[in-house]
């Protein structure tokens, strides 16, 4: 089977991963803050707090930004429930923002309707979580212009988007969120197995995410209860939990970082043979917005239902058949029987619901050759024809 999307590991990650392990120390060693030295520069944003996950690096944010019980969270349904669960983690409510036809990105017009009925309710977000699905930025501009207005704060769940860009910036910057959150699953831009990491200019947020990453555990001197504290001494000022990378993980994460460039360049020149090869069938491709660089972490079309509602059902079908591991990116999150017993109605959501129906993502990772990239384009053109 052809993956729709997988890691791409080296001598150097491998090398470096074994150095760890026969170094002294395997977790909290001097890998990590290299690594959060490393991405926080990549990024251009001040700070970077490295976590087991960009699930917990999403929960952190969350906690640092004060969200609780009583408090709402919005975000994009088409994601991966992470983006949502974040906000349940601290007892808030979850709602969701329809999204734009062509990116699948939260819709700015949506966002602004549903904030205007929301302040009539007295019902405004405190955080909404933007999703830069496939690896392609949302309109952030716009998006933070509603955030002032509305004083709402931003988290962007950028786990498809490390080396993306927006108007010339890279993805992470947080020139317009408080928090912008990666992942390092396998499949992502890089991985570190498991890892994820919280970016943000906010000394006060940054130092937050860590106390709940580490157990709430407080070592520095000057903001100890005691004066002359001995060695040894630690104080827990808060609820935290153990959310740390370890320097393993760390460890490969840093190597990959070396070679995002080059898979970025292995993405977008699949990418561009797909756009060319893919040009006369009757299926919708793609499109970078101008003042926007993808990351195309996924490449997802869409297949109209032109002749039959199942379109492309009926291609995922055929393509699995013919062993290529293609995906549908994502299933709405209102409609898991978890988020769905809250009663949301699908019909609000009609171009979530048209890109759910639609979408279809062809394999896309670095290590994908020419030859398998051939093999896709010409079942995807059996599969239409
Ligand atoms: C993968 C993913 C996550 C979760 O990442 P983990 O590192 O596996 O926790 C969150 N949001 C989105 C959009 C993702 O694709």
């Amino acid at each position: 089977m052809i993956p729709y999307s997988r890691q791409a590991i080296d001598d150097d990650d491998v090398e470096a991963v074994l150095q760890v392990l026969s170094s002294d120390y395997l977790t909290q060693g001097k890998r990590v803050p290299r690594f959060e030295q490393a991405m926080s520069e990549y990024c251009q944003a001040e700070f970077a707090v490295a976590v087991n996950s960009a699930t917990s690096a999403l929960h952190v944010a969350c906690l640092a930004l004060g969200l609780a019980r009583g408090d709402w969270l919005w975000t994009s349904a088409m994601t991966f429930v992470a983006s949502a669960n974040c906000g349940v983690y601290c007892g808030a409510e979850v709602d969701f923002v329809d999204i734009d036809a062509k990116t699948g990105n939260i819709s700015v017009a949506a966002l602004e309707h549903k904030l205007v009925v929301a302040r009539g309710e007295k019902r405004l977000p405190k955080i909404l979580v933007v999703v830069h699905l496939a690896g392609m930025p949302a309109e952030m501009q716009q998006i933070r212009q509603l955030a002032d207005e509305y004083g709402f704060y931003v988290i962007e769940d950028a786990s498809h988007a490390l080396g993306a860009s927006y108007r010339n910036r890279p993805v992470g910057s947080c020139d317009y969120s408080e928090i912008t959150v990666f992942s390092f699953h396998p499949v992502k831009p890089i991985t570190s197995a498991e890892g994820g990491m919280a970016l943000t200019c906010d000394a006060g947020l940054a130092k937050r995410m860590r106390l709940f990453a580490n157990h709430g555990i407080e070592r520095d001197a000057d903001r100890l209860s005691i004066d002359d504290a001995p060695g040894w001494y630690y104080e827990q000022v808060m609820l935290g939990y153990n959310y740390r990378m370890s320097d393993l993980h760390a460890a490969l994460g840093l190597t990959q970082l070396q070679k995002l460039e080059k898979f970025l360049d292995k993405r977008r020149a699949i990418a561009s043979s797909y756009d060319q090869a893919l040009q006369h069938l009757p299926v919708v491709m793609p499109v970078e917005a101008t003042h926007c660089s993808s990351a195309w972490h996924l490449f997802s079309i869409r297949i109209p239902a032109i002749e039959s509602s199942d379109s492309r059902d009926r291609v995922y079908r055929y393509m699995r058949e013919q062993d290529v591991g293609v995906q549908v990116h994502y299933i709405p999150l209102y409609h898991h029987p978890y988020y769905s017993r809250q009663g949301f109605v699908p019909a609000s959501y009609p171009q979530t619901e048209n890109y759910f129906n639609e979408t279809l993502s062809l394999p896309c990772f670095p290590g994908l050759d020419k030859m398998q990239q051939q093999f896709v384009i010409e079942k995807l053109t059996e599969a239409l024809s």
